[in-house]
């Protein structure tokens, strides 16, 4: 038996380089991670400049009390620049995002002004009040993004701000994912009596998007040596990663194991966990393998602690396991010591606190606790049962 963190460390310990990069345009990059430190090349804003429609002024020339009379000598829009210095006695009437002219350190807002011609008459105002510092949001030659994060769409739009059209982002890592079972059918297709519709290939697929991988789908294969040996063959060849879901277990089909023990290489881990079954994790051809177990539920959750951070890592990620929140268990929970037992929750925000509450029957098939949850609870090793009110973890669900 391994706990949980160190299969872990083992699996991660097997991954030694992550994917080439690739430069690819901005409007592409959203949820790819970034394969170089990002410096920027300039200050953002360039230039001081004016945070709203008004009139720049020296704060020389404005009243500590009482309105002062001052002369427009020019219009700027947003995009025009004065050439000149204001002159003692002098405004500017400019607009938001206009550059601040030389002399000039605040800017009034037009609604406080008052204007007749080519005269305004302006309200005390601190130095500097409406005025944008050059620099303010990115400083020159600073790293902005550092290599290793996921691109949100506030960093596509950092990048944008800094002139640059293309972004330099790891290559997708490919995940090569197929069903086992002679049981396991295609929706769409008939299905006849003792038959269950695939429903594996399609949550893992949908995870490995999820975390950013390349999805080649191998479909299902029957319980046939020659076709999973040659299935998984192609499979090593052609992928980082390469997955299967079921045959894992000691019936007399699981073949996973025999095969992958004639082309690759085959641990079986019993993993102190629950719902757990034997984690098979091996190398196919050039590949990390992964044979999940094949309830549903069981195998999202494997593909959740061991599959996603080495996906992660060889997608070029600096942060592989996702951040915990604690929570108040609004239940008492059953839990075994010596295991770590990860179960489907609900949680929310109830009269001031945190809570999280099971989503009822908690089997490994019954993929609907996925559906009906927001997080997995966690509860570690060291725990025994958990009464109403104590402290639990959770990881959300990420949508
Ligand atoms: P196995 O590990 O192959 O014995 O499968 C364990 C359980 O998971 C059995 O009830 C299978 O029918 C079910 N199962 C296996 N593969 C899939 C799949 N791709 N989708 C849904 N259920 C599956
Ligand atoms: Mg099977």
């Amino acid at each position: 038996m391994i706990s949980v963190q160190d299969g872990q460390n083992h699996v991660l310990a097997q991954v030694t380089s992550c994917a080439s990069a690739e430069l690819i345009a901005v409007p592409s990059a959203l949820h790819r991670v970034l394969a170089s430190d990002l410096r920027a090349p300039f200050d953002v804003p360039p230039t001081d400049n004016s945070a709203v429609d008004g009139y720049a002024v020296s704060s020389a020339d404005l009243r500590a009390e009482g309105v002062r009379a001052l002369e427009v000598v020019a219009e700027l829009p947003a995009g025009a620049v004065y050439e000149r210095a204001l002159e003692p006695g002098q405004a500017l009437r400019i607009m938001t995002g206009a550059p601040i002219p030389a002399a000039a350190d605040t800017v009034i807002p037009q609604e406080v002004a008052r204007r007749e011609g080519a005269t305004v008459w302006l309200p005390p105002h601190p130095k500097g009040a409406n005025v944008r510092m050059r620099g303010e949001d990115v400083t020159a030659d600073t790293v902005v993004l550092e290599a290793g994060i996921v691109l949100r769409p506030q960093e596509l739009g950092l990048i944008s701000s800094l002139g640059f059209p293309q972004v330099c982002v790891h290559v997708r890592p490919r995940v090569a994912l197929l069903s086992t079972g002679d049981e396991v059918v295609e929706p769409g297709q008939p299905r006849h009596a003792g038959q269950i519709y695939d429903s594996n290939r399609f949550a893992l697929r949908a995870s490995v998007e999820q975390c950013g991988g390349d999805v080649v789908d191998l479909g299902i294969v029957p319980d046939v040596r020659d076709e999973l040996r040659g299935r998984l063959l192609d499979a090593g060849e052609t992928a980082d990663i390469v997955i299967t879901s079921g045959g894992v277990s000691v019936g007399d089909h699981d073949l996973v194991k025999d095969v992958l023990q004639d082309v690759g290489g085959i641990d079986f881990w019993q993993v102190a966990m629950q719902p757990g079954r034997p984690l098979a994790v091996g190398r196919i051809a050039g590949a990390h393998f992964f044979g999940l177990p094949g309830n549903p539920v069981a195998s999202m959750l494997a593909f959740t602690l061991f599959v996603r951070p080495v996906l992660w890592k060889l997608a070029g990620r600096r942060r592989l396991f996702p951040e915990l929140f604690e929570a108040k268990a609004a239940e008492p929970m059953r839990k075994k010591t010596g295991r770590r037992e990860f179960k489907r929750g609900i949680l929310g925000y109830r009269e001031g606190r945190w809570e999280v509450r099971t989503t009822g029957p908690q089997g490994s098939g019954i993929l609907s606790s996925m559906v009906a949850g927001n997080c997995l609870i966690v509860i570690e090793e060291d725990r025994g049962d958990v009464a109403t009110g104590e402290s639990v973890w959770v990881e959300p669900f990420v949508s």
